[in-house]
């Protein structure tokens, strides 16, 4: 059985326990830097793009807002994943704040910040994905509330890329405009 994303035009990705791992084993990463691949991901994100379908990230930071890392740092860090990953570079939505963070200026109730559905919403605009078009995948209860709070469909990352090797991957409904 293979995933049907014949009607997914934009693929959105939590990164932590999603698409990365930490290096150092850590649950959280130690630096902006501790982090790697997890098993097939590239592979697959690669197939995702030669397929036509959009992709972003989506992922909560708030590392930031304790002072684990600084903005600029792991924002390097996202950049070069993202390169690596053929994603774009406006395909990246961050969210730094912390409702009880450490540092005031990133100490915030914020609607971007998972479970809140802000970067989702961002991403589904910027690529013009309608909701039913677009498809969140994370780790976390977090992710799959997001996703609920956005309309759009979740899927496990486990699911998406160990469950079952094969995507079936075809390009997004081309619109008419007659
Ligand atoms: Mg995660």
């Amino acid at each position: 059985m293979s995933i049907d994303l014949t009607n997914v035009k934009l693929c959105i990705f939590d990164v932590d326990s999603t698409l990365t791992s930490t290096k150092s084993g850590a649950t959280f990463r130690k630096s902006a830097q501790d982090w790697q691949w997890m098993p097939g991901r590239l592979e697959k994100l690669h197939a995702l793009k030669a397929a036509g379908i959009g992709m972003a990230i989506a992922t909560n930071q708030g590392g930031v807002a304790f002072g684990y890392f600084e903005v600029t740092d792991i924002l390097r860090e996202l950049q070069a994943m993202a390169r690596i990953a053929g994603i774009p570079k406006g395909g990246l939505y961050i969210c730094y704040t912390h409702p009880k963070a450490s540092i005031e200026q990133f100490r915030a109730v914020d609607n971007r910040r998972k479970p809140g559905p802000g970067m989702l919403l961002e991403a589904m605009r910027d690529f013009e994905a309608e909701a039913e078009e677009t498809l969140y995948v994370g780790d976390l209860p977090e992710d799959e509330e997001a996703a609920k709070n956005a309309g759009v469909a979740f899927m496990h990352a486990s699911k998406f890329f160990e469950e079952d090797g094969s995507v079936a991957l075809q390009s997004p409904p081309t619109r008419n405009s007659a």
